[in-house]
C-alpha cells in the first residue's frame, strides 16, 4: 500500500455486556455492575464505568471484583440480547462503508475512503454513527478515526467512554509519541520488558531509537514492525469478516495416509493455529469438530462438546485426538485418509461468562501459554517455537518418533 490517503474507522461500543445491562434494566443506570455467572465462583464476564473506578474488570475473579466494590450489583449475563445488539450494531455499519471488519460482537474497522462524498468526512461519519448508535441501540459507542488501523484503534479507545478522536495524518507522531510501548500493536508483556530493557518506554522513545539497532536486539521482523509502528506506518488493509461461526483448518496430502499417528501430528499443529485464531478473535470454543475425508472421498465428521470453553490449543489437540481415535484408517481403499481438518465451533466471546472449574490453575497456565505462543509468533514466525505437546504430551508407548 503506498502513501493513498485513507480514512479508517475503528468503532467499539462502550462497556458493552453491562451497557446492555442497563439499557434494559433502568435499576441499574449510574450504579456498578458486574456481568457474571455466580457471585462465588464465577468470573467478571463484563463491567459498567461506574464499576472500573473501583478497579474491576473483566476476566477477574468474582471474588476479588467484589471485595473491591462490595456494593456493585452482579447480574447474570444475557446471550441473546448481546447478540441482538450486535447484529443490529452491524447493520448500521453496513450503512457506512461497502466492507466492516469485525474484531468482536462490539468492535469493528470501517474503510471509509470511499464513502466520504456521499457521506462525509471520517468525523462527520463518525459523529452519525455514534447519533445512530444511540438513538435506535440506546447505546454508546467510542469511535477512532486516523489513516491507518493502528491509530485508529488506539484513537478510539483513548477518550472513552463517549470517545471521537480524529487523528490526522500530520498529527499521527504527535498522537502516538507520548503513549507507553504497551500500545504498540503485537507488543505483549515479553517484548514490553524487552523494551524497558533499552530504556524505551513511549512510542516516540522507539521512534527515536535508530531501527538497524532495534532490529539487532529484537529480530528483523520483530525491530522492522515497531520501528514501523512508531513512525505510524500500518499497511494493513480493513477486510472484510463477520464475527465466525467455525474457525478451522484442513489440509489435503499429497498422499493418503494409513497410519494414524501421521494424521495426529497435523491436528496438533492445526490445534495449535486454530487457538492462536480464536485467541486473535477474541473469542474460544465450546465443541472440536474433526474432519477426515477418505481415499474414495466419502467425507465423516465428528464433532465433540469441552466441559469448559477454551482458547487452549492443547485442549483442542486432545479432543481431536479423542475423535481420531474413534474413526477407522487402514491401509486399504476407502479406508486411507487424503484431508484432515480440525475446527473450533460453538462459539463465544473471551470473556463471556463461565463457571470457573476445579482445574482452575491449569486453564489460566494454558490460556498463558496461548498469550506467549502468539507473540513468539508474532516476532519469530510460525517455525520457531512449537508447542511441547508436539513431542507426544504422554508417551506412553514405545516413542521412538520424536513427534513433529
Ligand atoms: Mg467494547
Amino acid at each position: 500500500m503506498g502513501d493513498a490517503a485513507r480514512t479508517i474507522l475503528h468503532v467499539d461500543l462502550d462497556a458493552f455486556f453491562a451497557a446492555v445491562e442497563q439499557r434494559d434494566d433502568p435499576s441499574l443506570r449510574g450504579k456498578p455492575v458486574i456481568v457474571g455467572g455466580s457471585a462465588r465462583r464465577g468470573v467478571v464476564a463484563a463491567c459498567s464505568y461506574e464499576a472500573r473506578t473501583f478497579g474491576v474488570h473483566s476476566a477477574m475473579p468474582m471474588a476479588i471484583a467484589l471485595r473491591l466494590c462490595p456494593r456493585a450489583i452482579v447480574v447474570r449475563h444475557h446471550m441473546a440480547r448481546y447478540a441482538e445488539a450486535s447484529r443490529a450494531f452491524f447493520a448500521i455499519l453496513g450503512d457506512f462503508a461497502p466492507v466492516a471488519e469485525a474484531l468482536s460482537f462490539d468492535e469493528a474497522f470501517l474503510d471509509v475512503t470511499g464513502s466520504e462524498r456521499l457521506l462525509g468526512d471520517g468525523p462527520t461519519i463518525g459523529r452519525a454513527i455514534k447519533a445512530r448508535v444511540r438513538d435506535e441501540l440506546r447505546l454508546v459507542a467510542s469511535v477512532g478515526v486516523a489513516p491507518n488501523k493502528f491509530v485508529a484503534k488506539i484513537a478510539s479507545d483513548i477518550d472513552k467512554p463517549d470517545g471521537l478522536r480524529v487523528v490526522p495524518a500530520d498529527g499521527i507522531l504527535a498522537f502516538l509519541h507520548p503513549l507507553p510501548v504497551s500500545r504498540l500493536w503485537g507488543v505483549g508483556e515479553v517484548t514490553c520488558d524487552r523494551l524497558r530493557a533499552l530504556g524505551l518506554r513511549t512510542i516516540g522513545d522507539v521512534a527515536r531509537y535508530p531501527e538497524a539497532a532495534l532490529r539487532g536486539k529484537l529480530g528483523d521482523v520483530t525491530g522492522a514492525h515497531l520501528a514501523a509502528l512508531a513512525r505510524g506506518e500500518d499497511a494493513r488493509a480493513v477486510e472484510e469478516g463477520q464475527a465466525p461461526v467455525t474457525i478451522g483448518h484442513r489440509e489435503t496430502f499429497e498422499d493418503d495416509h494409513d497410519d494414524p499417528r501421521d494424521l495426529e501430528v497435523v491436528l496438533l499443529h492445526q490445534a495449535d493455529r486454530v487457538a492462536a485464531r480464536l485467541r486473535a478473535a477474541d473469542l474460544r470454543a465450546g465443541a472440536v469438530v474433526l474432519i477426515v475425508k477418505y481415499d474414495d472421498f466419502r467425507q465423516i465428521t465428528r464433532r465433540t462438546a469441552l466441559p469448559d470453553p477454551t482458547t487452549d490449543g492443547q485442549v483442542l489437540a486432545r479432543a481431536a485426538l479423542e475423535l481420531l481415535g474413534h474413526v477407522e484408517i487402514a491401509d486399504r481403499p476407502g479406508r486411507r485418509v487424503r484431508l484432515v481438518g480440525l475446527s473450533a465451533t460453538a462459539l463465544e466471546p473471551r470473556a463471556a461468562p463461565r463457571q470457573l472449574t476445579l482445574d482452575e490453575p491449569r486453564r489460566a497456565r494454558g490460556e498463558r501459554l496461548g498469550a506467549v505462543l502468539d507473540e513468539v509468533h508474532a516476532r519469530f514466525g510460525d517455525a520457531a517455537l512449537r508447542r511441547a505437546i508436539h513431542v507426544r504430551p504422554d508417551d506412553d508407548d514405545d516413542g521412538n518418533d520424536g513427534g513433529g
